[in-house]
């Protein structure tokens, strides 16, 4: 029996409230649960493991500085790598300095909105890069491939089964590789500052700003990334910063460190990963890169978990 009109029409829109009750309960649902969160990272806001869900995890936690990955990873940190390091961080912040300066002589005040939009659009990007780098050094490779493997990939390794390690390396350690990254770009700005005449340093002066905040907030990024795991003796302005989510907040950040370590990957501000978590961004493009190569995402990754305590 066909319905009346008046009732088909109801019956219509009661099934698309429902639909878009459907949709927005997905949106907004959370990406993890607090019960994923507290069973599946490590307590870092409870060293005493107070919160602790299982006997198990009180006695033999399966993060931390005695799991025995994390120890075999912590010791193949070499002399040769520190003085990379050392090397990186003292060029990138004289670039830094240089580039400033010039910035400053050149900048002018009429185009201020422009150069806001600019450096806004360089703290996305580098959000953006963060969780790029952060995902490719996280889903693929390994520890074992000659120079990459051990210098720039074994980091990655240890943060998973020892997220506080990170609290006890010192400036060079935690930002030396980032500073690196920043380097030609830096280098070039420089260039360009030195050798153009006026006008074409002018007409470059907006893509040098939006470089320039970019470099910055790379270099930043792993110091950044650093305070969202120190949950104690924090300056008053850090947690100001991460409060209002100017920097990436500690609260977010856990939500990466749920075991397997699939989602919220940008760790500068953090301003992206809800976003690309609701397109499955990082989960496509995983699928893409599996059936195109066969490798199954995070198998080094597990290895180094299933290393234990
Ligand atoms: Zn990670
Ligand atoms: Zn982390």
């Amino acid at each position: 029996m066909a319905l009346p009109l008046s009732c088909s029409k109801r019956v219509k829109e009661v099934l698309s409230e429902q639909h878009l009750d459907i949709m927005a309960t997905k949106i907004l649902a959370p990406v993890k649960t607090e019960r994923q969160i507290l069973e599946n990272s490590m307590l870092e806001d409870d060293p005493n493991a107070n919160c602790a869900v299982t006997q198990e995890e009180k006695t033999r936690p399966r993060w931390g500085p005695q799991h025995k990955g994390a120890q075999e990873l912590a010791n193949l940190y070499s002399k040769g790598k520190r003085t990379q390091e050392c090397i990186c961080v003292g060029i990138c912040l004289t670039l830094m300095v240089v580039n400033f300066f010039f910035i400053i002589f050149h900048v002018r005040m009429d185009n201020l909105s422009t150069i806001l939009v600019a450096a806004f659009c360089g703290i996305v990007t580098a959000d953006f890069g963060s969780g790029l780098v952060h995902w490719a050094a996280d889903t693929w490779g390994s520890v074992e491939l000659p120079i990459l493997g051990k210098n720039f990939l074994r980091p990655f390794r240890e943060h998973h089964i020892d997220p506080t390690s990170i609290t006890r390396h010192d400036f060079i350690e935690t930002n030396g590789d980032n500073f690196m990254v920043t380097i030609p770009f830096l280098a070039r700005m420089v260039w360009d500052f030195l050798t153009l005449p006026a006008d074409g340093v002018e007409r470059k002066f907006t893509w040098n700003c939006y470089v320039f905040l970019l470099a910055i907030f790379v270099a930043m990024t792993n110091q950044i990334h650093k305070w969202s795991h120190t949950y104690f003796g924090l300056p008053a302005w850090v947690v100001w910063l991460q409060e209002h989510h100017v920097i990436l907040p500690r609260r977010h950040h856990r939500i990466h460190h749920v075991a397997p370590h699939e989602t919220y990957f940008c760790i500068t501000t953090g301003w992206l990963n809800w976003p690309l978590e609701k397109l499955r961004f990082w989960s496509i493009l995983e699928l893409l890169i599996e059936h195109t190569t066969g490798y199954k995402p995070r198998a080094d990754d597990m290895k180094w978990a299933q290393k234990g305590t």
